[in-house]
């Protein structure tokens, strides 16, 4: 029996994937992640934005054409914002976020389970990537006015330091990083009593190093910068979520913060680690944000200087405090998304250049041959003349050169 697992959205759901990929192997099953003929597909979906959710119908269809007679087990936050999209699509099954494993028990009928109230154990993942994603909680309780996932996965559930621990250990055999995930780590611990700083010093002590995902900027505090300085395997790269540099359009969104307080945070940062990372999330095309707004988030990030910068196009998302507020002309927000990615490409090419002529340890994903590339400490990609350096290892580069897309060292 072959079947296959796609996934569409987040490193939450691939780290899920994976979980379902080791149970499926020991189901006997032959499994792939490729859009391959099979007789099962699980399509691991995503509600993201309107695109996300478009592709994950899409998948379904594309299932179907490989192998009319495949069941199709269609999981994840599509079908939980609105399961009806995939029913009367030859789907066998179609379940929300919730339990995601009963997926391999179940055979047909729409089934969508109650979302928990306490983290959700899964089998670990077998696949060691060259960057191991560790999932470390589920939800968030933020509610920002433009986000459907709250809805969609619930509240806060942390799952436990010993379990995470428990993987990080088995993932330091096979890779020199790891990557810790969530929907919103920053909370991570508040509902078992723990904290992200606690358990960032019980990663301490492993072989590898720990790259933190996105956060929110309350987290950085005198004493959790302590916790990544003392650890000394955290990565010198902290992605912190911005989405708009106005304050008028902050506080639509319901973000709890403003732009003055997010810059401290920056300079705390650098106070402590002055040449780490600051890479961000920018929504543009936010109903609330005029052309002025927008200006502002272009003069905000230029005084931030990030290191990069992930650019998303507004997506109107039914039930969210923001759906009423409708959708500016795509045009103006495509043309925003375009000028912003100008700023974006220079300034990362501004933070990378000062690395020339310094050695930086880069984590090798993959060869062709030609080159080998991977991410350095600060999240650069480097790419290295092959020398077949292991997959998921580190290796000490030194830069001599820039390219379109990274820098070049030996
Ligand atoms: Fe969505 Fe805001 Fe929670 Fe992030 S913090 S998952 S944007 S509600």
């Amino acid at each position: 029996m072959k079947t296959v697992v796609l996934n569409l959205g987040c490193k939450v759901n691939q780290c899920e994937c994976d979980s379902l990929l080791a149970g499926l192997k020991d189901l006997g099953h032959e499994v792939s992640c490729d859009l391959v003929p099979a007789d099962n597909y699980i399509i691991n979906t995503c509600a993201v934005t309107k695109e996300a959710e478009r592709k994950s119908r899409q998948y379904v269809g594309k299932a179907k054409k490989l192998n009319p007679k495949a069941k199709i087990y269609v999981i994840g936050c599509a079908a939980e914002k609105n399961a009806e999209q995939f029913v009367g699509k030859d789907v066998t099954y179609v379940s929300g976020t919730a339990k995601k494993e009963q997926v391999l028990s179940f055979i047909e009928g729409v089934h969508i389970v109650p979302l928990p109230l306490a983290y959700e154990y899964m089998a670990e993942g077998e696949t060691f990537r060259s960057r191991h994603f560790v999932k470390i909680e589920d939800g968030c309780n933020n509610y920002c006015a433009y986000c459907v996932i709250p809805y969609l996965r619930g509240s806060v559930r942390s799952r436990s330091v010993e379990s995470i621990f428990n993987e990080c250990k088995k993932a330091a055999e096979h890779t020199d990083e790891i990557v810790l995930t969530g929907i919103n780590i920053t909370c991570y611990g508040e509902d078992i009593g723990t904290s992200l700083s606690e358990l960032i010093r019980h990663l301490a002590v492993l072989p590898v190093r720990v790259r933190l995902g996105s956060l929110e900027a309350s987290i950085i505090t005198e004493d959790f910068l302590s916790a990544v300085e003392e650890a000394g395997n955290v990565c010198p790269h902290f992605h912190l979520s911005l989405q708009s540099g106005s304050n008028a359009v902050l506080e639509a969104m319901a973000r709890r913060y403003t732009t003055e307080e997010y810059y401290e945070k920056v300079e705390l940062i650098r106070s402590r680690f002055p040449v780490a990372a600051i890479t961000t999330d920018i929504i543009v095309g936010f109903p609330a944000e005029r052309e002025e707004e927008f200006l502002e988030t272009l003069a905000f990030a230029e005084k931030v200087a990030f290191s990069d910068i992930h650019v998303f196009p507004y997506s109107r998302r039914h039930g969210t405090a923001a759906y009423p507020l409708g959708a500016l002309d795509p045009a103006v927000v495509k043309d925003r998304a375009d000028r912003l990615i100008v700023l974006r490409d220079r300034l990362k090419r501004s933070y990378e250049s000062a690395f020339v002529g310094s050695s930086l340890d880069v984590v090798v994903e993959s060869t062709d041959g030609l080159f080998a590339e991977g991410y350095s400490e600060n999240y650069i990609r480097v790419y290295l003349p092959d020398r077949d350096y292991p997959i998921g290892k580190k290796v000490t580069a030194y830069v001599e050169g820039e390219r379109a897309d990274g820098l070049v060292a030996r």
